[in-house]
């Protein structure tokens, strides 16, 4: 099986009539990035940038920032990189901020929310990705957007930024480009509208499942209700595809949907360009995708969504898997 695998390292994710799906990594340290370039990543698809925040009761400063984010654009070679922005509150603390304890912290004060509101911790983050886009093709991508006003408030923290590093002398990149996590519903309804305002989404699929069924994604007690093939979750998912291809925009998922097991032809089917996950299930995913036609996945996507429920659409699913 393992060597079966193998061969596909050096392939590019593509459907068996070569319909691609670009198939990268998920990382939380730019050491990370070893592995999925050894594995074939064709690119970080989710650099989680708030692991270099935690366990620790100091902020990293833009010099440790840019260290850290032009290491995992070295590692990779030139193939893309996304980094998403502050990601902390839910279930993610920072010590150095000192977060008061709120009763609802997945609702709460969190991710893109503290970057506008504390511009002067979002401006050291995003000086340090522009720098660090001099040496590769860094993307930046923003967490928890729920709305354009959020959009063009980060884009704008952004120009300041570039107008600091200019004013100041210092070499950056101003050509980066710029998304958002689609993983609050009315954002992926919203998705039309987003699309205009950005060069790519990414489909936090962990969050877009919590945030539309109403299931903590942490809360084992009712994780019998957290249904990944829920037919409107893939609804939301159907329609951000759509509105992103409608507007010739790339559009991923990085939650954990995208590396589970026989999920990458029903993605592609859904009209999703790229897959990030763990560079454990890079390969798989490849295979699973080289077995299937594009109509294929087309056809399975449609009979999913077309479930009147979750239990439908897994029984379907399955059947599929094992068929
Ligand atoms: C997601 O929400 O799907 C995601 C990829 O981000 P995180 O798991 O870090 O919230
Ligand atoms: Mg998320």
């Amino acid at each position: 099986h393992r060597a079966m695998l193998a061969q596909y390292k050096d392939k590019e994710g593509a459907t068996s009539d070569g319909r691609r799906v670009i198939i990268e990594g998920n990382i939380g340290t730019p050491d990370d990035a070893v592995r999925v370039a050894e594995l074939g990543g064709e690119g970080v698809g989710l650099f989680r940038s708030e692991f270099l925040f935690m366990d620790r009761t100091d902020l990293p400063s833009e010099e440790e920032q840019f260290a850290a984010y032009k290491k995992a654009c070295e590692i990779m070679q030139g193939k893309p990189v996304i980094i998403r922005t502050l990601d902390i509150g839910g279930d993610k603390e920072v010590p150095a901020l000192a977060l008061e304890k709120e009763q609802n912290p997945f609702l709460g004060y969190r991710a893109i929310r503290i970057c506008l509101n504390q511009p002067e911790l979002f401006l050291i983050q995003l000086r340090a990705l522009l720098r660090a886009a001099q040496y590769g093709d860094l993307r930046i991508m923003f967490p928890m957007i729920s709305s354009v006003d959020e959009v063009r408030g980060a884009k704008q923290v952004l120009e300041q930024a570039k107008d600091m590093l200019t004013a100041e002398g210092v070499p950056f990149n101003p050509n980066v480009k710029v998304g958002i996590m689609v993983e609050i519903p009315v954002a992926a309804v919203c998705a039309d509208v987003l699309a205009k305002e950005v060069d790519f989404f990414s489909i936090g699929t962990n969050d877009l499942i919590q945030y539309s069924c109403a299931v903590d994604r942490i809360n084992e007690k009712i994780s019998y209700l957290y249904r990944p093939l829920h037919p409107g979750v893939l609804r939301l998912i159907a329609m951000t595809a759509k509105a992103a291809n409608e507007n010739g925009i790339e559009v991923g998922v990085c939650g954990e949907m995208a590396g589970t097991a026989g999920m990458a032809p029903v993605l592609c089917g859904l009209g999703v360009t790229n897959l990030s996950m763990s560079a454990s299930a890079m390969l798989a995913a490849k295979a699973d995708l080289a077995k299937h036609s594009c109509g294929e996945c087309k056809e399975l996507a449609d009979k999913l969504l077309a479930c009147a429920s979750a239990s439908d659409a897994e029984r379907i699913f399955t059947d599929w898997r094992e068929s």
